[in-house]
């Protein structure tokens, strides 16, 4: 039982292939956790990484509480099953299965109870005295588990476990395997290219593509809430119908056009409460997604959730319980690929056949938006911005009828202005007051949704104690105002970055032995910034080496990454040159510079001219700057 910690972690092959970039993720202890897309995306490169049987590039993965980036594989405390079940052909299913454990070097008695409490639990125990050449696909597959679970790892790796299987056996393992994962209450890593197999086995899926996690998520959150336009087409049979448009506000409703098809939809404005103003301009193009499901023959009690429109049908399938309908929103349409094709799911029975021109109802709280050019979802769960109009009037920032005082650090002319304000920028306990609408968890972020002067306000992990009125404020360093299409002003960035390099100091300590001072050589690993050198701990020291061996650790360009808070001004550190201090109220800051690097630093007291800056090393990120990694 353990959980696994992925930190960054990148796979670069020797041919320069980028096979896996900063893969991040917490699995907890007992998950099933599914890594599904399609073939060459990095599944299984991420997931022999975990077994030790492809090097880490970059980055720091852990199985409990150890990094084992350098441990070897039969060390992890992992046991692996694989698609081709890997089976020794001359030997029983019994010695198969117990042939591990003899290596390990366990007691006969020992090894003769774990293997026949296998076979039992695979139900292959007749099996046992059999040849894997005498036994069909699935059971020699079952033997492969068997031969796993007796090792009782810390956490099951299964790599594409059943394709081998046809179609009626593949069903019949995945219940198996689930229930095997609740019988064993041991964290499962399985890799699949099949989104069935992901959603009906996964607690959580990573879904991957290119080498990129696109999201991690619970099945039903990745079919209800897809973060981008892949993820939307990967999950769910028939694909998600993709159609092309635009989205016009005209108060408070929004129009949604159609591309190569004369129809418009309307819909509440509330629904779009998440997305960017500017998607809202009618040119600005999207893809317009609705799953079959969500499409049904337009009836008579179509109330005003549904917006009904005509389509031409092209053909149907027959599935029993339900009919296919496939057809076009373009009624001189109806080319397979064109993009106003439609499939809808019905199961009214109604009588439908080619060329007929049907109503068909659209469910539009079930419609998913995304972003042309990027793909992304135009409508995330939780938004990053709020997009206000507002003005500046006597040092004072007027929106949404509410009015705050600026702080000395944001220098702004009076005048009208667009704010990004991030979510997580609105804060808790401020002087405005807004009406709380609703709190939700989404995946351990919570977001407060307010109404202040009649518009929506989002708020991210703002103390929330309930009540219909929050007093907030702004954290004015993470603001933007726009005007004229240029930013006047800027947030502070969250984290400063200085070029460095990871070198060997050797020295000299005096250390007391047999009650003498002795002087001893000794070598030190750490940063040189700026001229200065600044030795780390060990931890620092093998987490770097961990992610790019001695060597390269050595002779590579760095970056460190930290946060205003984690400098400190100390008598002696890194020589930056003070520019100018930045007072928010609550927070202040020095902006320095140190060679060519701009630092940003928290601070109380008002520095000017020459000052030391001493980072906290334990809590800063590093980054290898050629191929531009995160390797803390
Ligand atoms: P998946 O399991 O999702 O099908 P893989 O992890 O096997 O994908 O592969 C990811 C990418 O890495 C692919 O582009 C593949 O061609 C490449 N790759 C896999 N193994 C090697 C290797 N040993 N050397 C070079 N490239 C590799």
């Amino acid at each position: 039982m353990a959980e696994v910690s992925l930190k960054h972690i990148y796979k670069v092959y020797p041919n320069g292939t980028k096979a896996v970039n900063d893969f991040n993720m917490q699995i907890e202890d007992k998950e099933f956790i599914v890594f599904v897309g399609p073939s060459g995306c990095g599944k299984s490169t991420t997931l022999r990484m975990i077994a030790g049987l492809e090097d880490v590039s970059a980055g720091e993965l852990k199985i409990g509480d150890l990094v084992v980036n350098d441990v070897e594989p039969k060390d992890r405390d992992i046991a692996m099953v694989f698609q081709n079940y890997a089976l020794y052909p001359h030997m029983t299913v019994y010695e198969n299965i117990a042939f591990g454990l003899r290596l390990r070097k366990l007691s006969k008695e020992e090894i003769h109870k774990r293997v026949v409490e296998a076979a039992d639990i695979l139900g292959i125990t007749e099996y046992l005295g059999k040849k894997p050449k005498e036994m069909s696909g699935g059971q020699r597959q079952r033997v492969a588990l068997g031969r796993a679970i007796v090792r009782e790892p810390k956490v099951m790796l299964l790599d594409e476990p059943l394709s081998n299987l046809d179609a009626k056996l593949r069903t019949q393992m995945r219940a198996e395997i689930s229930k095997l994962h609740s019988k064993l209450q041991t964290t499962f890593i399985y890799v699949t290219h099949d989104q069935v197999e992901a959603m009906t086995m996964g607690t959580r899926i990573v879904v991957m593509k290119d080498g990129f996690v696109q999201q991690i998520d619970t099945p039903k959150n990745l079919y209800n809430y897809p973060e981008n336009k892949f993820v939307a087409s990967f999950i769910g049979t028939p694909q998600m119908n993709f159609f092309e448009g635009t989205l016009c506000k005209t108060g408070e409703e929004v129009i949604i056009k159609f591309d190569y098809a004369n129809v418009e939809i309307k819909v509440p404005y509330s629904m779009l409460y998440k997305a960017k103003p500017a998607y809202l301009d009618g040119k600005t193009k999207v893809y317009i997604g609705l799953r079959a499901e969500d499409i049904s023959l337009a009836s008579e009690e179509d109330n005003n959730k549904k917006a009904v429109i005509k389509a031409v049908v092209s053909h149907k399938e027959e599935l029993g319980n339900e009919t296919l309908v496939y057809g076009d929103i373009n009624l001189n349409g109806g080319e397979t690929e064109s993009p106003t094709k439609i499939v809808l799911k019905d199961n009214s029975g109604k009588e439908i056949k080619t060329g007929d021109i049907i109503g068909v109802a659209l469910n539009l709280e079930r419609i998913r938006l995304f972003d042309k050019e990027t793909e992304r979802s135009v409508l995330p769960r939780v938004p990053e911005y709020n997009y206000l109009d507002c003005e500046v009037k006597n040092g004072k920032l007027c929106f949404l009828g509410a009015e705050l005082g600026l702080p000395q650090a944001v220098k702004c002319p009076d005048g009208k202005y667009q704010a990004l304000i991030p979510a997580n920028a609105v804060t808790a306990g401020g002087s405005i007051k807004a009406k709380a609408v609703s709190c939700e968890d989404i995946n351990g972020v919570k977001l407060l949704s307010l109404t202040l002067g009649g518009k929506r306000l989002y708020a991210v992990n703002a103390d929330y104690d309930g009540g219909e009125t929050v007093n907030v404020g702004l954290d004015f360093k993470k603001i933007t105002l726009i005007a004229d299409g240029k930013n006047i002003v800027e947030p502070m960035p969250e984290n400063s970055t200085l070029s460095c390099k990871f070198v060997k100091r050797k020295a000299v300590k005096t250390e007391e032995i047999n009650g003498k001072s002795k002087r001893v050589k000794t070598v030190n690993f750490g940063f040189e910034i700026n001229g200065a050198f600044f030795a780390v701990s060990d931890a620092v020291s093998q987490k770097i080496f961990a992610a790019l061996g001695m060597k390269k650790a050595l002779a590579a360009s760095l970056k460190l990454e930290c946060r205003a808070e984690d400098f400190a001004v100390s008598e002696n550190g890194i020589a930056a040159e003070a520019e100018e201090f930045l007072n928010f109220g609550g927070e202040k800051f020095i902006r320095c510079k140190a060679g060519a690097d701009t630092v940003y630093v928290k601070t109380e007291k008002e520095y000017s001219g020459v000052v030391y800056l001493m980072p906290d090393f334990e809590k800063a990120g590093v980054v290898e700057t050629e191929r531009d990694i995160k390797i803390i």
